[in-house]
């Protein structure tokens, strides 16, 4: 039998797992610094729309078997929706409604046109063929199709879809409004549309991001050990760059397991290992170790780049590094960021750090909507530009509310997002 407080602890701590209470708690510390007018507190912490479908597919043994996907727009006021379609499990309407809101505030923080959107699908992509996931994303596509378009709502790839996915998702599109789309979608293969630079921007973003915060706290890439929880299109590619830039990356992990390697891994070699063997297991030039040890390592920056939850009330306090760059979306939770400050680690914040893969995506829909296509030096240094004025205006919010950057991101993103929703409300004096 459980006890009632027993009952209460759960209850607090499924409250610190739920993704848009995360959102939400962050953004009313905003709103209060703000001074926001209750009722656009409202409309900002609401989503527009939330749509369900049911997707039923052939699989390979002929059965048929529905899915179910979401997609959730959050505000449209600075432009049409952004935002990234994942296949994984868990997927629930909670967690789309967060990623769909912070969506809103990474395009703001970083000032591209867009609102906030997300999708996902529950389901195991581990567990299906590419014909069964291509079949899938086609008619997750179609039962979405009334609310997409290149200045509706715009998808991309998130965890588990990539560029073949939003090649499937343009080729559906196109077919149904019977002309070729590319800006229905971005993260496409360069061939059909696709940015350059943009499979790698999440993980230049993020490392851009630590090298501000870096020079911030008076420290060198040199003189820096750092370790990356994931290693895939964020993890991978980050802890890649900035082992080109001279930092040691003393410990990456997939969802198996983490390397640990005290004198720095050798990042290209890793990354060859998982490539071949499609795990970091057996890789001869490091310990292996359980996931639940990564967070705990001694390092100077902690990257997680892999999910939501990570960094929670019951490991903040054992964390040891002086920085934590969120290369996620959400992972860390709101009770974990109290613990952060009052140990003086600065948090440089997932809507902030991880918006370089936006950032690209509005590149590549410009470039689509252009059908002019830009090098890829051109994509880098635009990217560069957008990441460090991005960081200094939140740093800028925060300073001048004395606040830590994860509520100046906040403060920042959702007075843009006020100001552009005063001046075409019909209210606006
Ligand atoms: N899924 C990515 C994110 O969470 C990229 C979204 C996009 O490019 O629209 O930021």
């Amino acid at each position: 039998m459980t006890t009632g407080s027993a009952v209460a602890a759960e209850a607090a701590q499924q409250d610190e797992f739920n993704p848009f209470e995360a959102m939400r708690l962050r953004f009313d510390v905003a709103a209060t610094a703000l001074g926001l007018e209750p009722g656009l507190r409202q409309v900002l912490s609401t989503p527009d729309r939330e749509l369900t479908v049911a997707i039923p597919i052939e699989r390979d043994s002929g059965a048929l078997e529905v899915f179910k996907g979401y997609r959730v727009q959050h505000n449209t006021s600075r432009g049409p929706c952004k935002g990234g379609i994942r296949f994984a499990p868990d997927v629930n309407l909670n967690e789309v409604r967060a990623l769909a809101a912070w969506m809103t505030w990474k395009c703001s923080i970083v000032n591209i046109p867009f609102g906030g959107a997300k999708g996902g699908v529950i389901c195991d992509p581990r567990d299906m063929s590419r014909a069964e996931l291509e079949r899938l994303t086609r008619g997750y596509t179609l039962g979405i199709m009334d609310i997409l378009g290149p200045d509706r709502d715009v998808p991309a790839p998130d965890m588990n879809t990539d560029e073949n996915t939003m090649a499937w998702i343009m080729d559906t599109y196109s077919m149904h409004v019977r002309r070729t789309t590319t800006a229905i979608v971005t993260g496409k293969p360069i061939s059909i549309g696709g940015s350059r630079g943009r499979r790698e921007a999440t993980g230049r973003g993020v490392m851009i991001a630590c090298r501000e915060a870096l020079k911030k706290l008076g420290l060198r890439p040199e003189d820096t050990r750092v370790v990356v929880q994931g290693s895939g299109n964020v993890g991978g590619v980050g802890a890649m760059l900035m082992h080109r830039e001279g930092y040691s990356i003393v410990s990456m992990s997939d969802m198996y397991g983490t390397l640990h390697n005290a004198n720095g891994l050798d990042v290209p070699a890793v990354l060859a290992h998982l490539q071949e063997k499609r795990r970091l297991e057996g890789y001869g030039e490091a310990d292996y170790l359980k996931n639940s040890e990564q967070l705990l390592l001694d390092c100077d920056v902690l990257v997680p780049a892999a999910t939501e939850n990570q960094i929670t009330s019951a490991n903040a306090d054992k964390i040891r590094c002086k920085l934590v760059v969120e290369g996620a979306n959400g992972p860390t939770t709101a009770a974990a960021d109290s613990i952060l400050e009052d140990r003086g680690i600065v948090v440089v914040p997932d809507i902030l750090a991880n918006a370089g893969g936006v950032t690209v995506s509005y590149f590549e829909w410009v470039q689509d909507r252009a059908g002019y296509f830009w090098t890829e030096e051109i994509v880098n240094s635009r990217l560069e530009q957008i990441m460090v004025s991005a960081f200094q205006d939140v740093d800028a919010a925060a300073e001048k509310h004395g606040a830590s950057m994860r509520i100046g991101s906040y403060i920042l993103a959702v007075d843009r997002v006020a100001q552009v929703y005063r001046l075409r409300s019909q209210h606006a004096s």
